[in-house]
């Protein structure tokens, strides 16, 4: 089978909200991730040529849904995303569930269970094109808010990400990456890659430039939510023999009120 050509476009949308799209040029096939925002995201398709035939939606949060209706409407897209909240997304076509497949050109994408900052969250990998979309679910330099779910939900959402090969690179729902970091300096202040990471992000932000993509490899060095089960994350927090799911939980308490 020849390689397949896979592109990209990253959409800010709302105040810090991210749709993205990804194309696939032997197929003509074109995925939409999230629909926040109509007027950003019908104007990236038009720009590329490219034609929606996929939408994949994460979760049911107003800031992911509410341009649902008029993109369909307007491309004839099928969407896809969580069964459990048909009720509350009625222009899902098909529902998934953990372990679902969506048919993409010759590829496809895997639906991944990340229950935590909602109960429905689906986050979606597609292998061949050694990417993936977390949504709310898991941010550079962070994760959700836990809204729906329990901590320890969420920790296990998360390092289930977190296991996807290295060189995956990931897309999330916002730009939150800079205050995310800063967070993260508190938890973890003598971490170089994150202090260079920092550095990265502060002058790609000071130029109004997307933190996004990153990738498993980078957040695995430096997104202490994700490093809850390194020994030194937990030596700094002075939680050793803690179970990996405590010292998160721990970690996402303060960053709630950090
Ligand atoms: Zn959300
Ligand atoms: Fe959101």
């Amino acid at each position: 089978m020849q390689d397949l050509d896979f592109q990209t476009h990253l959409i800010p949308c709302l105040s810090d909200n991210y749709a993205v799209l990804l194309h696939e040029a032997q197929s003509g096939q074109t995925v939409l991730v999230d629909a926040p925002e109509e007027e950003p995201i019908l104007k990236a398709l038009a720009e590329k040529g490219w034609t929606l035939t996929h939408i994949l939606i994460t979760h049911h949060h107003w800031d992911h849904t509410q341009a649902l209706e008029s993109i369909k409407a307007q491309t004839g897209a099928k969407v896809y995303g969580p069964k459990v909240s048909l009720d509350k997304v009625p222009q899902i076509d098909e529902g998934l569930e953990d372990g679902s497949e969506v048919p993409f050109g010759e590829s496809g994408f895997l639906a991944m269970g990340t229950p935590g900052h909602t109960l429905d969250h689906i986050s979606y990998w597609i292998p061949d094109a050694e990417m993936a979309f977390t949504g709310d679910a898991f941010f550079s330099l962070g994760c959700g808010r836990v809204f729906e779910g329990n901590l320890k939900d969420m920790w296990f959402a998360i390092d289930r990400i977190a296991k996807l090969p290295p060189e995956t690179i990931i897309y999330c729902g916002h730009e939150y990456t800079e205050a995310n970091g800063n967070f993260c300096l508190s938890i973890e202040p003598d971490n170089e890659h994150l202090k260079r990471r920092m550095e990265e992000v502060k002058s790609l932000r000071a130029d109004g430039k997307p933190t996004l993509p990153t990738t498993m490899l980078e957040e695995r060095a430096t997104n202490s939510f994700i490093r809850a089960n390194d020994p030194d994350v937990k030596k700094a927090l002075g939680m050793e023999g803690k179970e990996d799911w405590e010292v998160f939980a721990e970690i996402r308490t303060r960053k709630d009120n950090f």
